[in-house]
């Protein structure tokens, strides 16, 4: 059965809360069911130019599990994921969240990263990511462990950009 997960919006404190590893991965198959449905709803709805992932605690469930799709469309599901090598240097990457689609900022990330995971099967594999993907990962990962993007700009959500009001103040916004 397909199920379609109200998305968390910012301002819930589930958002903040403590994620706990997977331990039994048969206990968890229905969240990455419902994360993969919701997925491929939101898809529907919006077009995803840098790729779309969401954490579990986005459909309500406080539990390390992600499902990340690249922008050409590879899916991971991220359980217990954990950042395992960096690019040097960071460099500012437009984004976004599904918890709160309306906004957009650039902030600074690694454009590259190598990420240790297990699947939904419970095998450990990692996964690298570049540019728009590395950003993902970053996110995603961050969702887990109760960080939400605008932590990272200099003056939190107050850096936020409306979407409608993007393309123009595109280049102000980038800070080195
Ligand atoms: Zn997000």
């Amino acid at each position: 059965m397909i199920m379609i997960k109200d998305v968390i919006k910012k301002g819930s404190p589930i958002l903040r809360k403590k994620n706990v590893p997977v331990t039994n991965f048969a206990e968890i198959q229905t969240i990455i069911e419902d994360l993969n449905d919701t997925i491929d709803y939101l898809k529907t709805t919006h077009e995803y130019k840098r790729g779309i992932g969401l954490a579990a605690p986005q459909i309500g469930k406080n539990v390390q599990i992600t499902v990340a799709e690249s922008a050409q469309g590879k899916r991971y599901v991220l359980i217990n994921p954990k950042i395992v090598e960096t690019s040097n240097v960071k460099k500012p990457i437009k984004e976004g969240c599904i918890s709160f689609l309306q906004y957009r900022a650039f902030v600074n990330r690694y454009d590259w990263v190598k990420v240790q995971a297990y699947n939904e099967k419970g095998e450990e594999y990692t996964v690298e990511g570049k540019d728009n993907f590395a950003m993902l990962l970053q996110h995603e990962i961050d969702h887990l462990n109760g960080i939400l993007y605008f932590d990272h700009l200099p003056n939190k959500e107050m850096d936020l950009v409306p979407v409608e009001d993007f393309p123009s103040v595109e280049r102000s916004n980038i800070k080195n």
